[in-house]
């Protein structure tokens, strides 16, 4: 039984002439059935965004505060059936579909939070020889429609970390999400309505991102584009945008470095989940793990031993690791470029085998930094294993990247760990962690080609207001 999803625009719940199927990744079959956005929607949704910013950029921050709160709760009320949808339509193992959700309902809360915080500052104007008898101070603006667009690998918390920073700002929101994972969105539109948003605040349009989101991109009414996703698509928003704020939240080959004195079991441990959760879906999976020769064949061991007792299967059963890649030709292209790297001298040490919509958890070594498994973002299940000699040649070889989200570095010498912090060109570097370790509330956000801007709440709220400064003459 598929399940008839509407959609929401300008406070109204619509089907409009046409239903896309969602598929259940693992099965293939459809679950759901969402309405497609046409142009005439995607220009009512921003008419409506439009003039409900009108009297939701005057509402209380208290106001604003008690909605977000109320979606926390009532998220944390719905969470088995959100994470059972996330499991089906993104193709996302249970335990890290709850995860998401719980992840969710804390990204809310950090905005119910933040909401009362938003505040601007008073300047010391005489501190120019200009600006005596003059008192001065800025407040924060919020900007009126924003337009979000989201990925399919996280569709409830990268939904989350764009529509609640908007709302804790007084903005109003337009929401693109993927395509292949567009009900995460609507449920929460349900949320977000139960949770007594006004009518308008929130807009959810589901169709092609060439098509509906192009239309968001260059609309003059949608004052910021926020999106996440890979970096060809936002290479191309930031094109088209004209005279808005943009912020791109993009990709990464995420690299972690093991010295000798980490505790190698540990850092194996970590690193199984950082490559493999989510089918190695994620902007910050492991990708290429650096390990200094001194311990290489020990830490590989380790590794490999606990990539094997993977579980690869159902995203829906509950000891479910490893799911489906979002479709089959993604399982192909991953197949093609550990095909090719084999042939360049590469060396399967486990995995390296695709069927369908599933792949294998699949270790390379012998890798060189050109191949595509190194030098291109994955996305996929297969992380490298790559000997290096020195500290200063393995801080080159994790900058030799044109991405630069995060990085990890398993040291307990306090010098090799501040010296990485200096030299690694990256939005984050976590130290005796992995690259992939984020919590909702930390500055977010990669440096070339990752990215530009950053999220988490406070400093996704900051990107979503306009300064205003204020100067009385006294004189
Ligand atoms: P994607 O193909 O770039 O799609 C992302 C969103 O952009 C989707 O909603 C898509 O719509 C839309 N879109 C596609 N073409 C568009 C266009 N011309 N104009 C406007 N919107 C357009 O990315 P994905 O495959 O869903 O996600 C994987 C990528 O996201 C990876 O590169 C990953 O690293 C990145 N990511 C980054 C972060 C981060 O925080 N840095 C987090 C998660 C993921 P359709 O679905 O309709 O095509």
């Amino acid at each position: 039984m598929t399940k008839a999803y509407q959609t929401f625009v300008d406070g109204q719940w619509l089907h409009t002439d046409h239903a896309m199927e969602v598929i259940n990744k693992f099965t293939g079959e459809a679950f759901a059935t969402v309405p497609l956005a046409d142009h005439a929607l995607t220009l009512r949704a921003i008419a409506g965004a439009k003039k409900a910013f009108q009297t939701f950029r005057k509402t209380p921050a208290h106001q604003r505060s008690a909605i977000l709160d109320k979606a926390v709760a009532l998220i944390a009320s719905r969470e088995e059936e959100i994470a059972a949808v996330i499991s089906q339509e993104a193709g996302k193992a249970w335990k890290f579909s709850i995860n998401e959700v719980q992840r969710s309902a804390e990204t809310f809360k950090f905005a119910a939070e933040e909401a009362k915080r938003l505040h601007g500052e008073t300047i010391p104007v005489d501190a120019s020889r200009f600006g005596e008898n003059r008192f001065g101070y800025f407040i924060r603006e919020p900007l009126g429609v924003i337009a979000a667009i989201t990925p399919f690998n996280f569709p409830l918390n990268l939904v989350a970390h764009k529509v609640a920073p908007a709302i804790a700002t007084g903005n109003t929101i337009v929401l693109k999400p993927a395509s292949a994972t567009p009900v995460s969105a609507l449920i929460l539109a349900e949320i977000l309505e139960e949770a007594g948003l006004p009518p308008g605040v929130f807009n959810v349009l589901i169709g092609p991102g060439g098509e509906v989101g192009d239309a968001l991109v260059v609309h003059p009414d949608c004052r910021k584009i926020t999106f996440t996703g890979s970096p060809a698509v936002g290479g191309q928003i930031v094109r088209k945008a004209g005279i808005k704020k943009v912020t791109l939240e993009l990709g990464n080959n995420s690299a972690t470095i093991i010295e000798p004195d980490a505790d190698l079991d540990k850092a194996a441990a970590r690193c199984v989940v950082s490559a493999f959760a989510n089918s190695g879906q994620v902007c910050i999976s492991l990708q290429r793990i650096y390990v200094n020769r001194l311990c290489v064949d020990q830490f590989t061991r380790i590794f490999i031993d606990k990539v094997k007792a993977l579980k690869v299967g159902n995203p829906l059963d509950k000891d479910c690791d490893v799911g489906p890649l979002i479709t089959p030709s993604e399982v192909e292209r991953i197949d093609g470029w550990v095909q090719e790297a084999v042939a360049q001298g590469a060396v399967i040490a486990v995995g390296g085998r695709g069927e369908g919509r599933m792949y294998q958890p699949t270790v390379l070594t012998q890798v060189t930094e050109e191949m595509k498994v190194m030098c291109m973002e994955t996305f996929a299940p297969v992380v490298s294993i790559v000997a290096y000699d020195s500290f200063e040649q393995v801080l080159e070889l994790v900058n030799g990247s044109e991405f630069g989200l995060q990085a990890g570095v398993y040291t307990n010498d306090i010098n090799k760990a501040l010296q990485a912090v200096d030299d690694l060109d990256v939005g984050g570097v976590m130290i005796n962690d992995t690259a992939t370790y984020r919590v909702d509330h930390l500055p977010y956000g990669g440096n070339k080609m990752s990215g530009l801007g950053r999220e988490g709440i406070r400093f996704a709220m900051e990107d979503m207001t306009n300064i205003k400064m204020v100067m009385i003459n006294s004189n």
